[in-house]
């Protein structure tokens, strides 16, 4: 078999199926499961690929963790998870790089028997998905969106209209969209009523994406619009949906000469946002605890390893059928609540200090 990074760390002592109690629909102990994530952009990626792999083999799987590479990425995850089903594996947890170009790959995989379970991010327009663990998406735009408000509150007490902008994250992700509209759920009302004024007149998903979540693309998509839009004026709030983008935009708005910086929100507990939501850079970020989501996937693995089917608190739609759904809870940070938030993890915690 090929192995993956943790190919040698599963001690190999049982063979699985040999042991009493493998029901009929459970599958030996020690068998392969891939791991197939999207790429390096964001830090929540980095981290789950090591847990993966130590949580895989701690949990006496064979892992096979495998990211796509970075030009020709969505190719590169269709051959790896086609490698993995040829390869026998028996769960593939797959991080999309484009959640609408799996569909061969993982009807290949249910063909061979494999479970699919999509993770962080749907896979979309296929039947043969058959889990989805991820925090919930449309609630963390929810907070995103609440956190602009709210900062734009405190910031300027005496103002009753805001200058803001919008960003959303990559069209291939399917993520984006959900993470948009949860956000726009809070704002159009304070966009159709005035309080909030988007001065580049952007507010479409088609105008404020950011292709491949990539941060130089929102630094230049912001250099543009304080270019053309606040030249005389300020921006006071600008909508991110995470992290890494939220740093790029603070960098432009700086380079842009604007001195007071705008309430900026974002995702994914960063280490590299965590100082600047500490020392009132940054407003806000959420908290999905990595940890938290890799240790519910592969109990997901388990519970199929055993013949148990895994445990689901909804349904979503893939465009083709209701996938089976695990969702977990977001967390809204500003510098409020950090250090009550990062309470159970001490590398984060460390941060806000
Ligand atoms: C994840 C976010 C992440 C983004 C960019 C999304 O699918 O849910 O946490 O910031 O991808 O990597």
């Amino acid at each position: 078999a090929a192995l993956g990074l943790t190919g040698c760390a599963s001690d190999g002592g049982g063979r699985g199926g040999e042991t009493g109690g493998e029901s009929a629909s459970g599958f030996a102990a020690d068998s392969l499961i891939g791991v197939a994530l999207p790429d390096k952009t964001s830090e929540n990626w980095v981290l789950a690929g090591g847990l993966f792999e130590d949580g895989l083999a701690e949990a006496g799987f064979e892992g096979d963790v495998q990211y796509a590479g970075a030009s020709n990425a969505v190719a590169d995850q269709q051959q790896q998870i086609s490698t993995m089903v040829t390869n026998g594996a028996k769960v593939i947890i797959i991080g999309a790089k484009d959640g609408a170009q799996l569909g061969t790959q993982v009807a290949e995989a249910r063909d061979a028997g494999a479970v699919v379970i999509a993770y962080d991010r749907l896979i979309l327009n296929s039947d043969a998905v058959d889990y989805y663990v991820a925090f919930d998406n449309f609630k963390v735009g929810q907070l995103q969106g609440q956190a602009l408000l709210d900062g734009l509150a405190a910031k300027f007490p005496d103002k009753t209209s805001y200058n803001v902008e919008l960003f959303s994250g990559s069209s291939d992700d399917a993520n984006a969209p959900v993470f948009f509209e949860g956000a726009m759920d809070i704002l159009q009302p304070k966009i159709d009523d005035g309080t909030l004024v988007v001065v580049s007149g952007q507010t479409d998903i088609k105008q404020t994406a950011t292709d491949g979540w990539k941060p130089e693309n929102a630094q230049k998509r912001m250099d543009t619009i304080m270019q053309g839009s606040y030249q005389g004026t300020t921006v006071d709030g600008v909508l991110s949906p995470n992290d890494t983008l939220a740093r790029a935009i603070i960098t432009s708005v700086t380079d842009a000469g604007q001195a007071d910086l705008p309430i900026v929100t974002g995702q994914d507990s960063e280490a590299a946002s965590i100082p600047l939501i500490m020392s009132g850079q940054q407003y806000s970020t959420i908290y999905k605890d990595t940890r938290e989501l890799v240790a519910t996937a592969i109990e997901m693995a388990q519970d199929l390893q055993k013949g148990d089917e895994p445990a689901t608190t909804t349904e979503t739609d893939n465009g083709n059928v209701e996938v089976p759904t695990l969702y977990l809870e977001p967390v809204i940070v500003t510098k409020e609540n950090a250090a009550e938030a990062y309470a159970n993890n001490p590398e984060l915690l460390a941060l806000t200090k």
